[in-house]
């Protein structure tokens, strides 16, 4: 496989320090609030990434954090402490919001096909191990305790910007215009590693350390958990551009000093899904969520075919018109392998392995995801039987997670009838041919959509009254006479 890596600016062929084996590492969600669907975008391409890996043969062990603690409204340690502020919006405690929001961003997860990593570690079950770490840096002169903190000493290292070539003053995030310059720091770029006081209002959980009562700062979660879980030597380590700098520069900063070498050779960065006005935000304009995108009609997976149309080094603009156009397309996509007649023919060897290997290359080129997609309308238009397509068809998919089978399944076994109204991706289909009856089967559809469920019930019941039974299918609804 060939993948860009950010920290070589360039594509090369991946490796591994064994072989046949991967150790993989995501930055995980900071649970404060429910993801947006840029966040979701990464974790997407993440997915197809790992689920790639897999189908080309390697063992893979991918481990994720949750960040329940220490991440501050701004990345450079000032700000708000992003937890605490969703307690307080909340009125809850910070563990019950951390809880609500990784089991909301499971969820999310479910809905989109992307896979539970093997390893999902939250910051705060973890706070010895950081400890031990920090001191460490301490005990060797990489670290240094100013003004009740533990600080990264930058300045002890010979080449501290890994990902881009910018001008040091550009990056320097500690001495932005309006942000106030920490005077505990001895170098600009210098961060946190232990908290015991920040001038703003105190994190709610907190640890006993060799510094005092306190909390880690956001770094040295994801440094931590990666060599408990992935070992000394990462392979490849994946997260959101935005996470290249400070994050992923501090994490290689601590772990190579504390570990006396090398650390992780890929890194893998996922570029930003943007609004037509800008990037997108959990505070500005629409907050949009998968949960969103279903009230509004969408089947999630059509937002995952969405993402799979681009490639993950590209911006994406997300506006409902291309997301509309996703979902038409992938509706038109599952009609086409629903005509397929799994009874036609046999599983053609050569053919099959022909077109695996084109897709294997395809997606082995720096994850070309819309290619991948492309692969599958190849196999359609392919000359031979229906049979060779459809197992080609179900192979992709392991990587691509779009669920073709399964809804093309699904719109078969609802034949001979018709669609008679596409939303965004679902479909509703007429049972046995009466108008009057498919009209209102489609309004109790729409009425469950908006959540108006008494709306809904009220439908089915008068349909009952009729001797109609209202099937729900997999994204629609279909009736029948009882
Ligand atoms: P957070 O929950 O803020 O820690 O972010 C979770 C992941 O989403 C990180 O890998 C971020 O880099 C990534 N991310 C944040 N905003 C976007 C966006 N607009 N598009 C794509 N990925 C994003
Ligand atoms: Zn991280």
């Amino acid at each position: 496989m060939y993948l860009y890596n950010s920290a070589t600016h360039k594509k090369e062929e991946f490796k591994t320090h064994t072989p046949g084996h991967v150790e993989m590492y995501t930055c995980g969600p900071t649970v404060y609030h429910f993801a947006h669907i840029g966040n979701l975008r990464s974790y997407i391409m993440e997915d197809v990434l790992e689920k790639y890996l897999r189908y080309a043969g390697y063992s893979v062990n991918r481990v994720m954090n949750i960040t329940d603690v220490g991440h501050l409204t701004s990345d450079a340690d000032e700000g708000e402490d992003k937890m605490l502020k969703g307690a307080k919006r909340e009125h809850k405690t910070v563990m019950e919001i951390a809880q609500f929001y990784t089991d909301a961003f499971f969820e999310d997860c479910r809905k989109l096909n992307i896979k539970r990593p093997d390893v999902v570690q939250p910051a705060t079950g973890l706070i010895d191990d950081f400890i031990k770490i920090v001191k460490h840096l301490e005990d060797t002169g990489f670290a240094y305790f100013a003004g009740g903190n533990v600080y990264f000493d930058t300045s002890k290292l010979s080449h501290y910007y890994v990902f881009n070539d910018h001008d040091e003053e550009d990056l320097a995030v500690g001495v932005r215009e309006g942000v106030e310059e920490d005077t505990n720091k001895r170098n600009k770029n210098d961060f946190v590693l232990w908290f015991t006081k920040s001038k703003f209002e105190d994190q709610a959980l907190k640890w006993d350390s060799p510094w005092g009562v306190g909390y880690p700062g956001w770094h040295i979660e994801c440094s931590g958990i990666s060599l408990k879980y992935n070992g000394e030597y990462l392979d490849l380590h994946c997260g959101g551009i935005d996470n290249a700098f400070p994050h992923h520069t501090n994490e290689i900063a601590q772990s190579e000093s504390y570990l006396g070498h090398p650390w992780c050779q890929q890194w893998f960065h996922v570029h930003h899904l943007n609004t037509s006005d800008g990037k997108m935000s959990k505070s500005k304009g629409e907050f949009l969520t998968v949960s969103l995108l279903e009230e509004k009609g969408y089947d999630p997976l059509a937002y995952r075919y969405f993402c799979l149309q681009s490639h993950y080094r590209k911006a994406l603009v997300f506006t409902w018109e291309n997301l509309d156009n996703a979902a038409g397309a992938y509706l038109k996509l599952q009609k086409k392998i629903a005509a397929l007649d799994p009874n036609n023919g046999t599983v053609d060897p050569a053919v099959f392995d022909e077109y695996k290997a084109k897709f294997l290359q395809t997606m082995g080129n720096d994850l070309n995801t819309s290619m991948g997609v492309t692969a599958i309308f190849d196999v359609l238009k392919a000359k031979t039987n229906d049979a060779t397509k459809l197992a080609l068809i179900g192979d992709f998919d392991q990587v691509l997670s779009l669920s073709l089978l399964e809804k093309a399944a699904a719109f078969r076994d609802t034949k001979p009838a018709q669609v008679i109204a596409q939303h965004n991706g679902v479909y509703i289909v007429t049972g046995e041919g009466d108008p009057a009856i498919d009209a209102l089967v489609l309004q109790r559809y729409e009425a469950k959509k908006a959540k108006n469920f008494a709306e809904a019930d009220r439908i089915r019941d008068e349909l009952k009254a009729q001797g109609i039974e209202i099937i729900d299918t997999k994204g629609g609804a279909s009736w029948k006479r009882v």
